[in-house]
């Protein structure tokens, strides 16, 4: 990677306008449209190199707009040098690590390239192949593609990239997380030597700098956020809490309005589940999101938290990447990632494009270690709270413990005969939507927490002792309705 050029700083190009850029009159005519005044700093930086056809190589997080930042200049070149698409192959192609990820850059070809006729496909394993068999055929301008199916569609020779102009490469790290890097090196194999391209990755680890080295050729090197470093704008901070009472700090983080539009993160496919329902009984509308639900139910999910049906996304690392959901106030990390980089990656989903968001973390004493970790990675000390031996917390988890009992404990009964409803045995004191909490949701305020959410408030969920992290792998149970143990709260049932 000798000769890498770097551009301006991000502080050099706050003032550009996107006219400044070199993007053609209709382009500018969308993103006007699209409500996008200035360019993001990624952008600012990206779009002249591409232009120019440059390889490049991006140091930018998800939510910097580092998708147009790409989207934007390939589809011009593509419009400038117009010609047939190759037949099963595309001119342009985009990895991306996820399935949402895909189709989110399928859209953004589209909605920045209306009106320009560009035939643009997305494949991603879990879906039909004969659509993608069909929408391939006749070639494209761009596909965008997850490297199994794409590979499995190479193996087919229902696909074709023998003519490929451009390749980008999208979160390139999260492709080393997920095991991509193989397949990836396969799938060059199959592009021609002459060819664009573009690399992404939010952090740059030595196997993703040794891809890069591979792929790039004297790549222009454009940065948003130095390697690791958190987002800046994001207020965070850590709740240090026991690991048992976690769930209720949790419910009383959502008394606090300004959580409008939160992703909570687990550590586990079974845990987004249990701190779901939890939420839900508690009042707080929530959907889970993870590994082992269908495509149907992700984008169920998703669709239902991206229209503010439910307030809250509870969602495993995996599942989460790539998913672009505007005005993400908070990130609430029920426990926090092994990998220091997932951190800021976690963090990264609230504060998107421009705007503020805040990151809460809740630290039991067994996570200190990683912590510290993420502290030394990010190289800097968050904010902490003590909520250890909060009375509040106390008097609430001894009312969910007592209220478990008297159900026969957490731990889900086999969904086979006991699927249909408990009878009620909950108090149905509690209030509609969300409860009236004090107005900063990690103040201390012990006593008057209480007083907010009395026992008779505050419904049953998952057993203190059950809460074992289960590897991400471990199949959880089934998915489905869960019987309504609760005493009401699936008023609040989300997506
Ligand atoms: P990305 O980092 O590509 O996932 O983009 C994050 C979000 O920022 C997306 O919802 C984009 O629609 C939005 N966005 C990208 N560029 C701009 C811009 N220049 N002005 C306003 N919003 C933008």
């Amino acid at each position: 990677m000798s000769g890498a050029a770097s551009r301006a700083c991000p502080k050099d190009t706050l003032l550009t306008q996107f006219a400044d850029l070199g993007l053609d009159k209709p382009i500018l005519k969308t993103l006007a449209a699209q409500g996008y005044e200035t360019p993001t700093p990624i952008q600012a930086q990206a779009i002249p190199y591409v232009l120019e056809g440059r390889d490049l190589l991006g140091i930018a997080q998800t939510g910097t707009g580092k998708t147009a930042a790409f989207a934007l200049p390939i589809i011009q070149r593509l419009i400038h040098r117009k010609r047939p698409a190759p037949r099963r192959g595309a001119r342009c192609l985009v990895l991306s690590p996820t399935r949402e990820l895909a189709s989110q850059i399928a859209d953004s070809f589209r909605t920045y390239g209306q009106g320009l006729g560009l035939g643009v496909a997305v494949v991603f394993g879990g879906a039909k192949y004969g659509p993608q068999v069909r929408a391939l055929a006749p070639g494209l301008d761009v596909l965008v593609a997850t490297p199994g199916r794409l590979l499995d569609h190479l193996g087919e020779k229902t696909c074709f990239l023998g003519e490929t102009e451009i390749f980008v490469l999208d979160e390139a790290d999260q492709m080393l997380d997920l095991g991509f890097i193989v397949p990836i090196r396969k799938i060059t194999q199959h592009l021609p030597k002459s060819r664009q391209n573009l690399f992404f990755s939010a952090t740059m680890p030595g196997e993703i700098g040794k891809l890069a080295g591979e792929l790039l050729k004297d790549p222009a090197k454009v940065s948003v956020a130095p390697q690791a470093t958190t987002v800046e704008r994001i207020n965070q901070q850590v709740l240090f809490v026991e690991g048992a009472r976690k769930r209720e700090l949790l419910v009383e983080l959502f008394a606090n309005p300004e959580l409008t539009r939160t992703i909570v993160f687990t550590r586990t496919k079974r845990g987004a589940d249990k701190v779901a329902k939890h939420l839900e009984v508690a009042g707080v509308g929530a959907a889970a999101i993870h590994g082992d639900k269908s495509q149907g139910q992700r984008e169920r999910a998703l669709a239902a938290f991206r229209a503010g049906r439910v307030r809250v996304l509870v969602a495993t690392d995996i599942a989460a990447r790539g998913i672009d959901v505007d005005a993400v106030s908070h990130v609430v990390q029920f426990e926090l990632p092994h990998v220091p980089e997932s951190y800021v990656h976690r963090i990264g989903r609230t504060a998107r494009a421009g705007a503020d968001g805040s990151a809460i973390a809740l630290v039991a004493d067994d996570e200190r270690p990683l912590l510290r970790d993420i502290q030394r990675v990010t190289r800097q000390t968050i904010p902490a709270l003590d909520r250890r031996r909060d009375p509040a917390l106390a008097v609430m988890a001894k009312a969910n413990k007592a209220l478990d009992q008297q159900d026969g404990g957490w731990e889900p009964q086999p969904e086979t005969a006991s699927a249909k409803p408990r009878p009620q045995a909950r108090p149905q004191a509690r209030p509609q939507g969300r409860a009236p909490g004090r107005p900063q949701g990690h103040g201390h305020g012990h006593g008057q927490a209480h007083g907010q959410h009395g026992p008779g408030q505050h419904p049953r969920g998952e057993g203190q002792a059950n809460r074992q992290p289960r590897p991400e792998g471990q199949a959880s149970r089934p998915q489905g309705r869960a019987p309504n143990r609760g005493g009401g709260g699936r008023r609040f049932a989300g997506g």
